[in-house]
């Protein structure tokens, strides 16, 4: 380790030296120091506002992740946290559910119109290991396909990890490819009539690469596909959910799951995931196990209903679509006048960026590392969440952050 390394994090290495002697790993998962670039990237949040955070070494950081999703609406949005706040006062988990599940249930079957019930959990890999279990209790088979590069979790069936694992959990689990049909129908035909669900996301958005949307007609010939063969079509919008559009991302890409599942943006940060689905699946529903310590705790559900309210009456995907355009346009052209060329993927409100010629993502890791220096979280190798509270003045500093550093790079 150099010895300028962390120069600019001194608070958050040394709580990171702390952390490593009483927490495996010091910081785990896809928020650990080498999920962005290590030295470099703050280790450690302090507290946020609007469409900012401070970190413990007390910078001030437009934040283009927010908090990898959940800040639909930018951090400590008053509306939410008194709506919080409200049920926080009258108590947080009792003996019962508390009304306020109802009020969410019926809020967000209406609010996704295809489905006729829906459950609630903590996270999204509670929704998604939940909803490939009705699946495969309602067909009584077990197989899952679910697309190549694809994220649905942390269980075994789906972790990215390697650790922990034994060959039965992924025994009838089997990939295609995303936007190719064909491969799917070869599983199907490989195994016919053993498939009990198909999971996918709105659109493809693996880490460390770019995203790439639906082809014409992929996921209305998937859901006649799994009709076909009485396969479930399961949703996994636990990262795209309710920000490309208030009812789901479904909707602007006109096809319908048989279940979906929600996660980050239900709450604007608060825990909670839910998981919606068609009639003929209730049974089956009500036959899966389904409970944890804290997932009746209705101040999530009280966020939430606010949060939904927010998202519809704000018209804030529309919002997040006219941010993320003007984010692409403003970066497209600093870039080039810059000479560095640059790629855009996913939809505007998750965009995605790249830099051509950089199959080791050097440059983009360099981009990102200077442009954090200024101020502006911009994540090398993630789609980027824009928020509600994002607004011109927040895009175009982050436009003019990444003008400086394209200049820089160029003249480096
Ligand atoms: N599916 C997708 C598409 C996700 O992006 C995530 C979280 N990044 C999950 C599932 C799992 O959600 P959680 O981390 O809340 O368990």
């Amino acid at each position: 380790m150099s010895e300028g390394f962390g120069a600019s994090i001194p608070k958050s290495k040394a709580l990171f030296e702390r952390a490593r002697q009483v927490i495996p790993g010091g910081i785990y998962g896809h928020v650990q120091p080498s999920a962005t670039i290590p030295g470099v990237f703050p280790y450690f949040a302090e507290r946020g506002e609007g469409g900012y955070y401070w970190d413990v070494d007390g910078r001030k950081i437009l934040d283009l992740m927010c908090g990898y999703g959940p800040l639909i609406l930018g951090y400590h949005h008053q509306e939410i946290e008194e709506a919080a706040a409200i049920q926080r006062a009258k108590g947080l988990v009792f003996n019962h559910p508390a009304s306020l599940s109802v009020e969410l249930a019926e809020k967000l079957v209406d609010r996704v119109g295809f489905a006729d019930w829906t459950v609630f959990g903590k996270n999204g890999s509670d929704m998604t290991t939940w909803a490939i279990q009705v699946a495969r209790e309602h067909t009584k088979r077990s197989k899952i396909a679910v697309v190549s590069g694809a994220y649905h979790g942390v269980d075994a069936w789906c972790t990215p990890g390697k650790g922990g694992l034994i060959l039965e959990d992924r025994v009838h689990i089997h990939t295609f490819e995303w936007n190719n049909l064909d491969s799917l129908q070869s599983l199907f035909s490989d195994y016919a009539k053993q498939f009990a669900a198909v999971v996918v996301t709105p659109f493809h958005h693996p880490a460390f690469g770019e995203s790439e949307l639906p082809h014409e007609g992929f996921l209305d010939d998937l859901e006649q596909l799994c009709h076909r063969e009485g396969v479930l079509l399961v949703l996994d919008d636990i990262r795209a959910g309710f920000r490309l559009h208030a009812g789901g991302s479904h909707r602007p890409y006109g096809f319908e799951p048989d279940l979906s599942c929600y996660c980050k943006a239900l709450a604007n940060g608060y825990s909670i995931s839910a998981t919606a689905g068609k009639e003929e699946f209730r049974k089956a529903a009500t036959r899966v196990f389904l409970t944890g310590s804290y997932w009746n705790n209705p101040v999530p559900m009280a966020a939430s209903l606010a949060c939904l309210e927010i998202i519809a009456r704000e018209s804030v995907p529309e919002h997040l679509e006219q941010m993320g355009l003007r984010l692409q346009s403003g970066i497209s052209a600093v870039a080039k006048a810059a000479g560095v060329d640059v790629r855009w993927s996913g939809p505007p409100s998750m965009p995605y960026l790249s830099i051509r010629d950089d199959p080791n993502l050097y440059l983009i890791q360099e981009f990102a590392a200077k442009s954090l220096d200024r101020g502006v979280f911009f994540h090398p190798h993630h789609n980027w969440f824009l928020s509600q509270a994002h607004k011109e003045k927040e895009i175009d500093l982050a436009i003019e952050v990444a003008g400086d550093v394209f200049r820089s790079l160029q003249n480096g």
